[in-house]
């Protein structure tokens, strides 16, 4: 809930490219897998989001930077111009040199592209009930009581 007013700066302009319109907040991604939130429960509205603290919002793809001018250079847009840039376009964990990971693994990031394969797999396993499935988790244990 986006309770406070943005402050914006003078003379300072924001613009947003990014290429999903509703990303979903990761911290409630294991609630969504759970089945406790719904997908509408866990995204959020880049678009409302840019709105509100009065960005301009690109919903395209980054393909490459020009460092001479100064500029993001998307697939579908004209090129941005930029004074400072923060690129945070996330991981992507690599699956080419673990065997078997390409064929059997479902990786987390993007999360976008996870949860497309994971409703995929869920429609899998509710039309097929008589098929027996056996899930692994993969996970990274971090010690949270230190
Ligand atoms: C289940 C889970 C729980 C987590 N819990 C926590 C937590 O409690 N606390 C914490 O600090 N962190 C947590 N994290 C980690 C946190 O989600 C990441 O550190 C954070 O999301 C990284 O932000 P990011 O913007 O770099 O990448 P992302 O959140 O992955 O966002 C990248 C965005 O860039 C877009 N994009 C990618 N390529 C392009 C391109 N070429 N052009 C345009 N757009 C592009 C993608 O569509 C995506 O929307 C959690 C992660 C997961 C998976």
């Amino acid at each position: 809930m986006m309770q406070s007013k943005p402050n914006p700066i003078p003379g300072v302009r924001f613009t947003l490219i990014t290429d999903i319109s509703h990303t979903p907040y990761s911290k409630m991604l294991p609630g969504h897998v759970a089945g406790v939130y719904s997908f509408n429960e866990t995204y959020i509205d880049m678009r409302r989001l840019a709105r509100f603290f009065q960005a301009q919002l690109y919903l395209d793809r980054a393909i490459n930077l020009d460092l001479i001018n100064n500029k993001v250079i998307c697939a579908n847009h004209s090129p941005v111009y930029f004074n400072y840039l923060s690129i945070d376009i996330g991981s992507t964990p690599e699956t080419v040199n673990i065997s078997g990971a390409s064929q059997y693994a479902i990786i987390v990031k993007p999360i976008s592209r996870f949860l497309t394969v994971w409703n995929t797999l869920i429609k899998i396993v509710i039309n097929e009930p008589q098929q027996q499935y056996s899930i692994g988790i993969v996970a990274e244990a971090q010690d949270e009581l230190n």
